[in-house]
């Protein structure tokens, strides 16, 4: 174990969130642990990752979570592997939550420079639900800056959507936002909107597959 790449978690510490201090020392061999100089806490290595508490092997944990976005069902998840399901649901919202935390701390700090985002809403139906997910993507690198749940598509998912775009987005830029048409995206944040006609033929695009054929518009947005 590198304690010197390892910083102290414990949020009432001076010294929380500084690596290479020399306040981190091992703790303990037969579970990895860490303890702190100036706290005294100690703390797992595992400590602020998804698999925190977890007494799976992680290759295994890696596999189910792996399969989940790609639509593999939790019952064929459960029959594979021997888990109870709802394990294997505790570890798919351990994940989600993980993978939110990791794009607030590490995309979301305004440094991009976005030039281009597409942003779209899926309609998911489930049993008794229908539910929207607007996505908005970085167009020159095909990184996902934003994604919202909503069960209705209203002028809240859409802000909601943009504000995560423009916490990515570096600040005093302009920034072109491409959508199907719905006017709620240029309504909240647009300057100005430059509607797109379309004839016959993906080469009348200019926006590639990603946006739908129908009325699709753009809108540029001040960044600030
Ligand atoms: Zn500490």
């Amino acid at each position: 174990m590198d304690a010197s790449q390892v910083f102290c978690p414990n949020l009432d510490c001076m010294a929380r969130g500084k690596i290479g201090e020399g306040n981190v020392v091992s703790h303990g061999k037969a579970r990895p642990r860490y303890r702190c100089k100036t706290c005294g806490k100690t703390f797992s290595a595992q400590a602020g990752a998804m698999f925190e508490g977890l007494r799976k092997p992680k290759a295994l944990i890696v596999i189910v979570v792996t399969r989940l976005p790609y639509g593999c069902p939790i019952q064929a998840i459960v029959q594979a592997f021997g888990l109870d399901e709802r394990t294997v649901a505790s570890w798919r919202d351990r994940a989600g939550k993980h993978c939110q935390q990791v794009h607030q701390a590490v995309v979301q700090h305004g440094q991009l420079d976005l030039v281009q985002v597409q942003a779209d809403e899926i309609r998911v139906k489930g049993h008794k639900l229908i539910a929207w997910m607007g996505l908005a993507m970085m167009v020159s690198t095909r990184l996902w800056v934003g994604g919202v749940v909503s069960l209705t598509r209203d002028r809240s998912l859409a802000d909601r959507l943009l504000q995560q775009v423009r916490a990515c987005c570096q600040p005093m830029c302009a920034l072109l936002v491409c959508t199907d048409g719905w006017n709620a995206y240029v309504r909240r944040v647009g300057v100005y909107e430059i509607p797109v006609r379309h004839g016959r033929g993906r080469e009348q695009e200019p926006l590639g597959q990603e946006l739908t054929r129908r009325g699709n518009s753009m809108a540029t947005v001040a960044c600030s």
